[in-house]
């Protein structure tokens, strides 16, 4: 059956850097023929009682989520939490601590931009004026809307990535730590997008050993602006380290076409679905 199904373990919402609400980001999977959908903000949970209700009412079926942001040595990782309890406590304790994190690191964000002449506090109130939790997706944005530079993947380049004017270097709790939260609210963790980190092989396959070690069950195998070799290469990692695999298409926003809802390439041959384990 979970053949057939159509699946995707990975969005975003407004309550993090997507543009739809968690209502309008199901109602435009149940129209793509989602079935099985994952909602993943980055550090929060807030949009899964609406989503949750949202499914209930089109059939689709809604899988609680998370994307948590963790540093592994110098690098900004990010885990996928599935089948959480959003209404674990230790986790909504550890989110407030990333939110309170998340609204530091856009200010001294925005003071560096300040630093370097452009308006900082202007644009730090522009990306507070979003309901989700900040991140630099909003502020890049902002830096779009205030005509600093054309696209947001240029304020990445010229200001935001590592080595620019405007980076802070994470502080992000270790990855053994987050996953641990993940656990703690009865969810399975699978290393988001690992064909994106900057990282050489070597490396990758460190943090996918220390991802095992830590409890880590699954990694994204597939993920929506994913080339052909990156999946194959995924999906080679998966059986190497013994773990299994997720879907998903990092989707935030209809007018991106590169990673529609609904479209998503299968896991390939050999690689056991996570979603097996929760009886799809
Ligand atoms: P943060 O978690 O605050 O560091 O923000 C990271 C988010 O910014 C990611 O989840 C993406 O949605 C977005 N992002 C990262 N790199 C780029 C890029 N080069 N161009 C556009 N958006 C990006
Ligand atoms: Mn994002
Ligand atoms: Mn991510
Ligand atoms: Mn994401």
């Amino acid at each position: 059956m979970s053949e057939d199904l159509n699946i995707d373990l990975h969005t975003h919402s407004n309550c993090s850097d997507g543009v739809l609400t968690p209502v309008e980001l199901v109602t435009r999977a149940a129209a793509a023929h989602v079935e099985v959908l994952a909602l993943t903000d980055h550090d929060t949970v807030a949009g899964l009682a609406d989503a949750s209700c949202a499914a209930a009412a089109l059939g689709i079926r809604l899988v609680p989520g998370i994307e948590i942001s963790a540093s592994w040595r110098a690098q900004a990782i990010h885990v996928l939490g599935l089948w959480i309890d959003p209404e674990s406590a230790p986790l909504r304790l550890h989110l407030q601590a990333q939110a309170t994190h998340r609204a530091l690191r856009m200010r001294k964000i925005c003071a560096r931009l300040s630093e370097v002449g452009l308006p900082g506090e202007r644009l730090l109130a522009a990306v507070q004026a979003n309901p989700g939790l900040p991140t630099r997706a909003h502020l890049a944005a902002a830096m779009v809307a205030d005509g600093i530079v054309e696209r947001s993947d240029d304020a990445f380049k010229k200001y935001l990535k590592r080595g620019r004017a405007a980076h802070v270097a994470s502080e992000w709790p270790a990855l053994e730590i987050v996953v641990g939260w993940i656990h703690a609210a009865g969810g399975a963790a699978s290393l988001a997008h690992p064909a994106r980190y900057d990282l050489s092989a070597g490396a990758r396959r460190r943090l996918l050993a220390d991802f095992v070690a830590a409890g880590g069950t699954a990694i994204e195998v597939v993920t929506g602006a994913n080339a052909a070799h990156h999946v194959d290469s995924c999906a080679q990692l998966a059986m190497q380290f013994g773990v299994a695999g997720t879907i998903g298409s990092d989707f935030h926003n209809p007018e991106v076409p590169w990673n529609p809802l609904g479209r998503l390439a299968k896991l390939p041959p050999g690689v056991t679905p996570l979603w097996r384990s929760h009886g799809l």
